[in-house]
């Protein structure tokens, strides 16, 4: 059940035997293979400067509330694409007016999307616990503590967010732990490679201290909750993980569902899946009609999609999804940053 191949460690390398089996360290950034690529994903600094200008005023709002005993929840942290939404590119466009855009540019408004990610709060009789997937760009998420950062794949709308959970381990709390495949800590390495080896930093110098886990495809735990990795393609012959807790499937970044996984999504109460654009898929992404097939063949009892682009409307694409439930009893529904779904671990 729990994952063995878990190797942790805190900043510096530790010539521990259990971490000989890693690749030797690289220190330098690439850029290159998958750490870029496709629709959802951008560099870095870039993206982060926009970001900055595009704050969620949804994002985690009451996130820091204590939880009723027993009840846990889901808080969607960032349910768009790589650039955000607004694009600053409709914004400052001069000859066309993107309509979507333009409402996601009123602060509250529903199609203002962050990076994909959610915030799951954890209640246990031992105290709350806040396990967050996936730390996009410019991560906005308003908790006092973050308890663990579970990765996806490592995309940079996934990733590029960890140099900011300095914030957290400058000022709160001594370190943060991340799971992660071995492929995509590879990749970290490359990309946050002074997160990872923290003896190449200027001395005084403050960088988010990461304690790195590497996980399998197999089921592992994070304080006390059982994590179910859900294997899937994301763009040809590169993998990407969904995770199952409890009876919850959340699955952001897929363009193919593999056969074994599906016996992994059976009796799923909340199935919570990438829906890109309203007309069709991307190489690597779901698109809506192939995303409600899915739903029709995984059959959840309750539906909500993430990771839209901005053709994606959130009230004209709800209104035709509400339809399904009144012709085919599909409870389905797009997500928005600031959505906070109880649930029960
Ligand atoms: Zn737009
Ligand atoms: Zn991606």
């Amino acid at each position: 059940m729990v994952a063995l191949s878990m190797v942790p460690f805190l900043g510096t390398v530790r010539s521990t035997p259990s971490l000989t089996s890693l690749a030797p360290y690289q220190r330098q950034i690439s850029m290159r293979s998958s750490s870029i690529s496709f629709r959802r994903n951008g560099l870095f600094p870039f993206r982060r400067f926009l970001q900055a200008c595009l704050q969620s005023s949804f994002t985690s709002e009451g996130a820091g509330e204590k939880l009723p005993p027993g009840q846990s929840e889901i808080i969607f942290i960032g349910t768009g694409t790589s650039e955000g939404i607004p694009r600053v590119s409709c914004l400052t466009d001069p000859l066309k007016k993107c309509p979507v855009c333009t409402k996601a540019a009123e602060p509250g408004n529903k199609n203002r999307r962050l990076n994909t990610s959610i915030l799951i709060r954890h209640s246990k009789p031992s105290g709350g616990c806040n396990i967050l997937i996936d730390a996009g760009n410019c991560i906005s998420v308003r908790i006092r503590t973050i308890d663990a950062v579970i990765i996806t794949h490592s995309h940079a709308d996934a990733i590029g967010g960890l140099d900011d959970l300095r914030d957290w381990t400058n000022n709160v709390q001594p370190h943060i732990p991340i799971y992660a495949a071995k492929r995509d800590f590879e990749v970290m390495k490359k990309t946050h490679y002074y997160l990872v080896d923290t003896s190449v930093i200027i001395p005084g110098a403050a960088v988010s201290a990461l304690q790195f886990n590497v996980i399998d495809e197999e089921p592992f735990v994070v304080h006390d909750l059982q994590i179910t990795p859900l294997p899937v393609w994301h763009g040809r012959g590169y993998r990407s993980l969904g995770f199952r807790f409890g009876n919850i499937c959340y699955i952001s970044d897929v363009s193919e569902i593999p056969e074994e996984t599906y016996p992994l999504l059976e009796n799923c109460e909340l199935l919570i899946m990438d829906a890109l654009r309203p007309d069709r898929s991307s190489s690597t992404h779901f698109g809506l009609p192939r995303a409600l097939e899915e739903v029709r063949k995984i059959k959840p009892k309750r539906t909500l999609f993430t990771g839209m682009m901005h053709l994606m409307d959130h009230e004209n694409v709800n209104e035709y999804l509400s339809k399904l439930m009144e012709t085919e009893g599909l409870d389905v529904q797009l997500s928005y940053d600031g959505l906070r779904i109880p649930i029960t671990l």
